[in-house]
């Protein structure tokens, strides 16, 4: 590992750390550096400090899939995911550099009479919240993907749940442009620089300390995806975190033969062709609970039998990369984002196998959180910690599965 940057990101040398932030954000992926950015460029907050263990978005920011979409369950869900997209449409302008948005829709297959029914409930939450999602009959399926196998072995296609503001972008891009954006606004990013322990006084985290010294802060957060639970269990701060490995893969290159995003919850499978022909597989997370991002043999195996069926010309292709991330599940497959039990330390957790498409609105939400000094937006409201000793838990597990 270098403490240099990304030649494209083009960032100031790194510095020493200084002995005072006002705000200390710790982990250097999307969500992080969102925040970053939205808090100098629109609330005037600059003295910041990302705190990156590693390198920059090295974690979960490039290793997921980049799919992006607000077909979710609950209303709270949808009107949270449909901010981000909105925000995603402007992002190659607003940075000036290109993230590569392509908007190609998701198709999501339903192979039973009850997925038929849960996703006919999907479409109509999205329409309430101006989402474009809505059901289709096998027909218009086979005009849309007409390289898709429609009957797969015991559980042939009913419908599918078109979504038509399904997207991907270019997820490293997403990260670099924020973080060329905020150190432009004097905003410090610090890499190889890990955050190993608090100093906690009067109920407010005073001061971090990282391999490279210790920096007081005014307020932190942390946004360090699957390493959540580890920071919380230092704070104390207890949280129902599960935390799993995420496999994906990706085959040889082909000519262009899909457009849309297609996936199947009943078959834990999803496929997708890049802008250089490569087809991109993944699914549902390891079945148990594990800190580490090896590839296995197993999950290669199953997710490729599914992929085949799907679609059966895939038999004859060359996988060229396997990879994984560590994901952290909570019960209800939504995140957990604002205060904590700690006056001055704020949370955007729990971001499981859904969290690149929300990295915009995450940035902005808990921009505004801090820079109000704990004014939690309405948008995020329902996301808090404490939902889960009310028993006011989102739902999302439906609609999350093996899409991402
Ligand atoms: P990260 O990018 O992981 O950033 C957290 C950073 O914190 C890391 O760089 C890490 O090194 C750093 N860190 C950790 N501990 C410390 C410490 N103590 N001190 C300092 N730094 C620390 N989401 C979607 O929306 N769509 C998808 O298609 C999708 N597909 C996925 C496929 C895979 C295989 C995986 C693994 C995930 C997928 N996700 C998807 C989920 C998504 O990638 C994450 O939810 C999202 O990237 C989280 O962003 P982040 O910025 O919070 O995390």
């Amino acid at each position: 590992l270098s403490s240099e940057y990304p030649a494209e990101v083009d960032l100031p040398a790194p510095k020493e750390l200084k002995p005072s932030y006002d705000v200390v954000i710790i982990g250097g992926g999307g969500h992080a550096l969102a925040t970053a950015y939205y808090l100098s460029k629109y609330h005037g907050v600059t003295n910041i400090a990302v705190l990156e263990k590693a390198y920059l978005g090295g974690g979960n920011t490039a290793r997921n899939t980049a799919v992006i979409r607000s077909n979710y369950l609950t209303s709270e869900g949808v009107r949270f995911y449909a901010e981000s997209v909105k925000l995603f449409r402007d992002l190659s302008n607003e940075f000036d550099f290109n993230i590569m948005y392509s908007e190609r829709g998701q198709l999501t297959l339903a192979h039973t009479d009850a997925t038929v029914r849960a996703f006919r409930q999907r479409a109509e939450v999205n329409k309430h919240f101006g989402g474009r999602t809505e059901m289709i009959d096998r027909q218009q399926i086979r005009e849309l993907v007409p390289t898709l196998n429609l009957d797969p072995g015991h559980l042939p296609v009913l419908a599918g749940l078109w979504h038509i503001d399904g997207a991907t972008a270019r997820h490293d891009a997403v990260a670099w442009g924020y973080a060329k954006q905020a150190a432009k606004r004097g905003v410090e990013i610090h890499q190889l620089t890990e955050v190993q322990d608090f100093v906690v006084e009067n109920n407010h985290v005073t001061a971090i300390r990282t391999n490279r010294g210790t920096v007081r802060c005014g307020c932190a957060v942390q946004a360090v995806a699957g390493s959540s639970s580890l920071l919380l269990n230092k704070l104390g701060i207890r949280a129902p975190i599960h935390t799993y490995p995420l496999q994906a893969m990706v085959t040889q290159p082909f000519k262009p033969f899909l457009d849309p995003l297609v996936s199947s919850s009943a078959l834990h499978c999803y496929v997708q062709q890049t802008s250089r022909g490569e087809i991109v597989i993944g699914g549902g997370s390891d079945p148990y609970p594990l800190y580490n991002t090896r590839s296995t043999l197993d999950l290669k195996e199953s997710l490729l039998a599914h992929a085949i069926e799907m679609f059966p010309f895939m038999a004859n292709a060359k996988l060229m990369r396997q990879w994984a991330g560590i994901t952290d599940m909570t019960p209800d497959y939504s995140p957990i984002m604002g205060l904590s039990p700690l006056d001055n330390y704020y949370l955007d957790a729990g971001w499981g196998t859904w969290g690149f498409k929300a990295t915009p609105i995450c940035g902005k939400t808990m921009a505004e959180l801090i820079a109000s000094g704990g004014k939690v937006p309405e948008l995020i409201a329902p996301f808090s910690l404490a939902r889960f000793s009310t028993f006011q838990q989102v739902n999302e597990m439906g609609a999350t599965a093996a899409s991402h």
